[in-house]
C-alpha cells in the first residue's frame, strides 16, 4: 500500500503547523482529512523548496482539515519525493493536484517515476 512517509496527521491550523514544523527546511506535505479509525485520506500533495512551514501556513483555512509533512535534505530530494507521492496516490485522477509536480525553475531534474 502506498505511503506518504510523513509525520502526522495533524490539524491544519497555524498553531499546529508551528508546533510540529519547527525547522526552516525544504520539505513535503500531504493535505486531506481523517476518516473514522483515524485513517488519513490524502487529497493533495506538495512541497516547498526552502521552507515547508511557510508553505503549510498558506493552506490553513482551506477545506483541508489535516496535514502530514516531512523534511527534505535538499530541494532535489523534495522534488523527487513529491513526484513519487503524486504518482503513488493516483496523480491528477485521484488527487486534487491539477498537474504533475513542476521542477524548480532553472533545473532540468526529471521525475524519477515517469521521466517527465
Ligand atoms: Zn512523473
Amino acid at each position: 500500500m502506498a505511503s506518504l512517509e510523513m509525520k502526522g496527521p495533524f490539524p491544519l491550523t497555524d498553531n499546529e503547523v508551528d508546533r510540529h514544523v519547527t525547522r526552516k527546511s525544504p520539505g513535503n506535505y500531504g493535505l486531506g482529512d481523517t476518516r473514522e479509525e483515524g485513517i488519513f485520506i490524502v487529497q493533495y500533495v506538495g512541497r516547498s523548496d526552502d521552507d515547508v512551514n511557510t508553505r503549510l501556513h498558506d493552506w490553513t483555512g482551506t477545506r483541508y482539515s489535516k496535514f502530514k509533512f516531512s523534511y527534505a535534505s535538499s530541494p532535489k530530494e523534495a522534488f523527487e519525493k513529491e513526484c513519487r507521492n503524486y504518482h503513488d496516490f493516483g496523480g491528477t485522477d485521484q488527487l486534487d493536484n491539477k498537474m504533475h509536480p513542476d521542477r524548480p525553475v532553472g533545473t532540468n531534474w526529471k521525475c524519477p517515476v515517469c521521466g517527465n
